[in-house]
């Protein structure tokens, strides 16, 4: 190699996992070509070393030449990532305002985020045949932790135990297993890290003819219309998930590669299932259930174009791919694609950036679209693709409303909704119970002095969990036991109103002999619990399923025809301007579970508010008429999609602190305030005190992006170096979905 001494110096950009918004200037190592953008590189940042990833090369630095520092070490022989993977990173960045390094630190799996290689050594452990042969119930005896160890090892055969996987099945497996080692009865070895299979899946089996609406809608997509994105709004069962498919087979066949992102994918086994079953694909899944190392292969499949078909949660939209050909975003208007912390980006936002970056189209689905993403349909830059009736036959679902002032709720079921399920058991159905509070009930109060058992740490309630006889703050995750007096009068306590604990003791009173299976993220706490009890409940064992959330998603329940709605008022007075569009989504996705198969579905809404004008729309009009009016109404009053927020929140031990810092946020602010730009606050957030901190925010409001993200840009620099920020915990949000 020629000496470079006399050349220019090749400056590397460098991003650092620091919270802070710059890159950093590193020399290459002395020997070896400089790494390429997209490889690792080790450097001294301060103290310590770090894993940092190149960004581009330069020809100079700003910082003087004696002060520029080599980087120690180079990780990777070719780069990790793509240049239009390093695309999409900047656009993060800049878009959500966070600082680059952090963003590249999301967007990478964590074995390669703390310096290992791509193809890592995995720790495993396998039985021998001396552990093979040894007489395990004797053992079991003796030391059954060592028995139960071995055991496992001998159910997990030749190939032995990623050391993660048995941790994750025995925990303190390593204490057991030292004797076992000890013995010769297992052992111990470095294999290398599994690869992705993707001869898993079975031969595909072809779908059902479509129908008029689904061929129109496909012969759209394959159109190739210039938009930036595809919305099939298709009501629930309209056979979407079939459209899709047929888009993907397409694209496969051309040799190209698939990413579809789904809100969480414990939620949504089945939608994983029937993909590997109508493709024949083994998809590669990038989702927070996976060890590590298995994380990585999926990652590093999806990278090398192994895997031809990608599917995973939020952070899957970073996975670089080979060969891409088409982005698929399931349940577009899921808040899960929104990430609440840290790094505040939305995915299914990103998925359009990348699909455009790509040139790919990109397909977002649901049967309650977003206000943004309907705007956009609107405004003609992105094309609606409609299904307006049931696949296969099937009706929809009737709805009604039970009035809880005429028919008061004993435990949350009134006497109609009694009558109701009755009925649909009686015909063979099956009946879900919708409540989005989990726990017995919300509210502990004393029945003499009135005292409500609060959080200490939190401006909120302690939530009743009589399972586990405790009280629980659902917002800092604070537990004690449940008391049986009042901590001020030391009287009698009774809990107030339900969650869907209580809701299962009482169908279980009043429904002897009949099957109740709660689904919450209480009950499915166990790794496959959730698997097990929606396996359960589409086989129809159980009779009446009751639930959160968790339960209104996606999920296909033959025989399922009716469906309560124990209180659907918490929307219907709501602050946020986003109350009426959640509430209408929450009920349409919940309702949409009723009579997908032969026999029509009902279901029934418990309100205290029959004559309220959302009933009356939703009820006749449907999500879409819902979707109109509120449309309209944001138009008039300025709120998104016909505006952009951002909101600067910032928490600290002493109010002061939290609200003298945004004060000094909103003084950077003022020279760009005017008519492009509102700043509202600072106010204390709607739950001021949270895990013992002060909470204040400020939002911004501005019809014109480029203004917003100019003055976020100074912002942000602005308060990196404010000596205020040191007390408190502060975060910029673009796009907040939540205002609090
Ligand atoms: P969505 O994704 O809109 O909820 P799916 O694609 O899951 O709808 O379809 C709902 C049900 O209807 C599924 O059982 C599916 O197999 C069936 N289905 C979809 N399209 C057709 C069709 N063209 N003919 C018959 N059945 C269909
Ligand atoms: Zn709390």
């Amino acid at each position: 190699m020629s000496d470079s001494s006399d050349k220019q110096p090749l400056v590397l950009k460098v991003a650092v996992n620091v919270p802070l918004s710059r890159e950093f200037d590193y020399l290459p190592p002395k020997d070896g070509p400089a790494p390429a953008p997209g490889c690792r590189v080790l450097v001294q940042f301060g103290p310590r070393r770090q894993v940092g990833l190149v960004l581009a090369h330069a020809a100079e630095s700003e910082l003087a030449p004696g002060k520029l520092r080599r980087c120690l070490e180079v990780l990777d022989d070719t780069p990790l990532l793509a240049a239009e993977d390093l695309k999409l990173i900047r656009f993060t960045s800049s878009y959500y305002h966070h600082p680059i390094g952090e963003v590249v630190a999301a967007a990478r799996p964590a074995l390669l985020r703390q310096g290992r290689p791509l193809h890592p050594v995995v720790e495993t452990v396998a039985v021998t045949d001396l552990g093979r042969a040894a007489d395990i119930e004797a053992l079991t005896k003796r030391a059954p932790r060592q028995a139960e160890v071995l055991e496992t090892l001998c159910d997990a055969g030749g190939d032995g135990l990623e050391a993660d996987h048995l941790t994750e099945l025995l925990p303190n497996w390593r204490r057991a297993a030292k004797a076992l080692f000890e013995k010769g009865l297992i052992e111990r070895f470095d294999a290398r890290s599994p690869e992705f299979d993707e001869t898993l899946a079975p031969a595909a089996t072809p779908g059902p003819e479509l129908n008029d609406d689904q061929q129109a809608a496909l012969a759209t997509l394959r159109g190739g219309k210039d938009v930036d994105a595809f919305l099939i709004e298709g009501v629930t069962g309209s056979g979407k998930t079939e459209v899709y498919l047929q888009r993907m087979q397409d694209v496969l066949d051309e040799g190209r590669q698939v990413l579809v992102l789904v809100p969480e994918i414990g939620l949504t086994p089945q939608l994983v299932a029937r993909l590997r079953k109508r493709l024949g694909i083994e998809p590669a899944l990038l989702h927070s259930g996976l060890t590590d190392n298995e994380r990585l292969a999926a990652w590093r499949a999806a990278r090398s174009g192994a895997a031809r078909l990608v599917v995973g949660t939020r952070s899957a939209i970073f996975t670089p791919l080979k060969n891409p050909g088409l982005i698929v975003v399931d349940e577009e208007h899921d808040h899960s694609f929104k990430q609440q912390e840290g790094l505040r980006y939305s995915a299914r936002d990103l998925a359009i950036v990348r699909a455009r970056n790509l040139g790919v189209p990109v397909i977002l689905g649901t049967a309650t679209p977003t206000l943004e993403m309907l705007r956009h349909c609107q405004s003609g830059t992105y094309e609606l693709i409609r299904l307006p009736t049931r696949a296969g036959g099937a009706k929809p679902p009737t709805m009604h409303l039970v009035d809880t002032i005429r028919s008061p709720a004993t435990d949350g079921i009134s006497e109609p909704l009694a009558a109701a399920i009755d009925n649909h058991l009686g015909a063979g159905g099956q009946a879900l119970i919708f409540l989005n509070r989990r726990g017995f009930a919300p509210t502990l109060i004393c029945s003499s002095c009135g005292h409500i058992e609060g959080c200490e740490r939190c401006d909120s309630r302690m939530t009743v969990h009589a399972r586990s006889r405790q009280l629980r703050c659902h917002h800092c995750g604070a537990a004690r036991p449940l008391p049986d007096t009042c901590g001020e009068c030391g009287e009698s306590v009774r809990p107030l109103g339900e969650g869907t604990e209580r809701l299962e003791d009482a169908l279980r009173d009043r429904f002897p002999g009949r099957t109740v299976t709660r689904i919450d993220s209480d009950s499915t706490q166990r790794k496959g619990a959730m698997v097990e009890a929606l396996d359960l409940a589409k086989e129809g064992e159980a009779d009446i399923l009751v639930g959160t959330q968790m339960l209104s998603k996606g999920h296909h329940f033959p025989n399922l025809t009716l469906v309560g709605i124990v209180n659907a008022d918490q929307g219907l007075f709501g602050t946020d301007f986003r109350s009426s569009e959640r509430m209408a989504q929450s009920i349409v996705q919940v309702a949409g579970r009723a009579g997908r198969e032969q026999r029509a579905g009902e279901v029934m809404i418990q309100t205290a508010f029959p004559e309220h004008v959302f009933w009356s729309t939703l009820i006749h009009g449907g999500y879409e008429q819902v979707a109109a009016e509120a449309l309209t109404e944001r138009e008039a009053s300025h709120w998104p999609p016909f505006t952009r927020l951002a909101l600067v929140r910032a928490a600290a031990h002493h109010r002061g602190d939290a609200m003298g810092f945004l004060e000094l946020a909103q003084q950077s602010l003022l020279a760009w305030c005017g008519d492009n730009l509102r700043v509202l606050g600072p106010v204390d957030a709607p739950m001021a005190r949270k895990a013992g901190r002060h909470r204040g925010q400020l939002l911004l409001q501005s019809s014109d992006r480029p203004t917003l993200h100019a003055a976020l840009r100074e912002l942000r620099f602005t308060l990196e170096q404010a000596p205020a920020g040191r007390k408190v915990r502060w975060s910029i949000d673009v796009d907040p979905i939540e205002l609090f």
